[in-house]
């Protein structure tokens, strides 16, 4: 090689080394010069509600350009109140934001979707055939809806009166169908898997009973709640408020009944009963609300992050996995015991930061995760039940105040104080959950 050859090399490993410490991004060019790897200290994959959180808050702790999110879509969606627009309360629009909008400045969006987890090599690989490795992982990958397991749909989406809050692209024909209905059955359903948010299914049962009251309509409607589970809420403080509801308002509830058909074409539902196999019960409906089957994201699915059913598997107090200790996990596409919801993800979010923060420095974690989560039962357009419980579906209520009962200032919490706790607060890894504050309010008792 001669002497300018030579410096030139130099000169070129001296630019990619410069590259590498402004960036924090490592390019190893293979013989074509077109393929990439790519390396960051912590990778986040998803950039919902749990992923954007990690990101800010890691940011925080090793600098963002040593952490990278991989996320595939172009708009992040505030979840929770689609209960809110399915029944005409709030708009669409406002549960949206651009993703580019969210992502914490400096820290590199990877706009793609991960194909591939290889926790043994330490890489995943992206459906633009990107190879990115790293020294920590955190999965934050959500949960996915499977309208189809369920005949008929998502074709029956076409037809009108049938709606469902858990997608953006089907929510606001809930409000439709509820505008439009005129007389007959309001049928709500329940699935036979977890789900995110399990209270959701019948806020709008409750938002259809009230809408319809103030219409005067209601004496025209049969509202029945068809769920798979065997009770109406799974902590019995709060199921024991919302029978009381069910019968005050005159509402059917048939338990351990599963939607497996939609005749969307006839307006008819098709439930199994659960108890009696084999047995089906056909619902003429007016309106459809339907909670979709659910299940973990496909690339977990059969990877060695994933338990037997699928989902990542987590130690469920410390969140780190239980094979491969650089990995981590939170919110809905993990196997932690407790209800899947954005309240979860934000508690789990300040035990996550402290215990990747510890292990970094090579100490032993040392927050626990309690399962906190909570879930604001909507009963009316102005009233919430709001559950707040543990692992053990121990009631861990932050106010001072009964909270099974219905209350207008837990309605003004959930529709006009949570948006902004989500935005400002968890996206930017400053909201750990209410903890801290419900020990202030119980006076250090609890
Ligand atoms: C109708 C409804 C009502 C709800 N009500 C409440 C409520 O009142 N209170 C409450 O606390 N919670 C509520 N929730 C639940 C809450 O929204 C979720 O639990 C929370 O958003 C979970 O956060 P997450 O980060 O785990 O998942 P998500 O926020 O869903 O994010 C997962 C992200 O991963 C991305 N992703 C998926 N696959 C890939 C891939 N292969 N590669 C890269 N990225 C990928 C997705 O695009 C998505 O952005 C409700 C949800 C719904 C639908």
């Amino acid at each position: 090689m001669t002497a300018t050859a030579l410096r030139a090399q130099i000169n070129w490993w001296r630019g990619c080394q410069r590259a590498y410490d402004r960036t924090g991004y490592q390019y190893f060019h293979t013989t074509n010069q077109t393929a990439s790897k790519e390396h960051v200290k912590i990778l986040v994959l998803g950039g919902g509600s749990g992923g954007v959180a990690m990101g800010a808050r890691m940011k925080r702790k090793v600098g963002a350009e040593n952490v990278a999110i991989v996320e595939p879509s172009e708009m992040h969606y505030y979840q929770p109140i689609w209960t809110l627009v399915g029944a005409g309360a709030k708009s669409v629009e406002s549960s949206g934001r651009p993703t580019a909008s969210v992502i914490p400045s400096g820290v590199k969006w990877v706009k793609s979707r991960v194909t591939e987890v290889n926790p043994d090599t330490n890489s995943v690989r992206t459906d633009s055939g990107k190879e990115i490795s790293y020294k920590y992982l955190i999965v934050a990958l959500g949960l996915q809806l499977h309208f189809e397991k369920i005949k008929g749909l998502p074709e029956g989406f076409e037809h009108p009166k049938i709606g469902s809050n858990y997608s953006v692209k089907t929510v606001q024909k809930t409000w439709k169908a509820l505008q439009d209905f005129k007389e007959g059955n309001a049928v709500f359903s329940f699935p036979n898997t977890p789900v995110k948010c399990p209270g959701a299914p019948q806020k709008i049962m409750y938002l259809t009973d009230a809408f319809l009251r103030k219409t005067g309509k209601r004496s025209n409607a049969n509202i029945v709640y068809n769920t798979s589970l065997p009770v109406l809420f799974g902590v019995k403080k709060y199921a024991d408020s919302l029978w009381e509801v069910v019968k005050a308002r005159d509402l059917t509830v048939n338990l351990r009944h599963n939607l497996i058909e939609v005749r969307a074409d006839k307006q008819e539902a098709v439930f199994e009963n659960l108890d009696k196999p084999g047995e089906t019960n056909v619902f003429k409906y007016e309106m459809l609300h339907v909670t979709p089957p659910m299940g973990p994201p496909d690339v977990l699915k059969g990877s060695p992050l994933a338990d037997e059913a699928g989902w990542l598997n987590l130690n469920k107090e410390t969140l780190q996995h239980n094979v491969y200790p650089n990995v981590f996990g939170i919110g809905d596409c993990t196997n932690l015991p407790t209800p899947k919801t954005a309240a979860a993800v934000a508690a789990q979010s300040g035990v996550l930061d402290r215990n990747i923060t510890r292990i970094m420095k090579k100490s032993q974690p040392d927050k626990t995760y309690d399962g906190y989560t909570s879930c604001p039962l909507v009963t009316s357009y102005n009233t919430v039940i709001l559950a707040e419980f543990d692992y053990n579906g121990q009631p861990l209520e932050t106010f001072p105040l009964d909270q099974s009962k219905e209350r207008r200032i837990m309605y003004y919490m959930k529709a006009d104080v949570m948006p902004h706790l989500y935005w400002h607060g968890l996206l930017r890894g400053l909201w750990g959950g209410p903890g801290p504050y419900r020990t202030l309010m119980h006076l250090g008792m609890k």
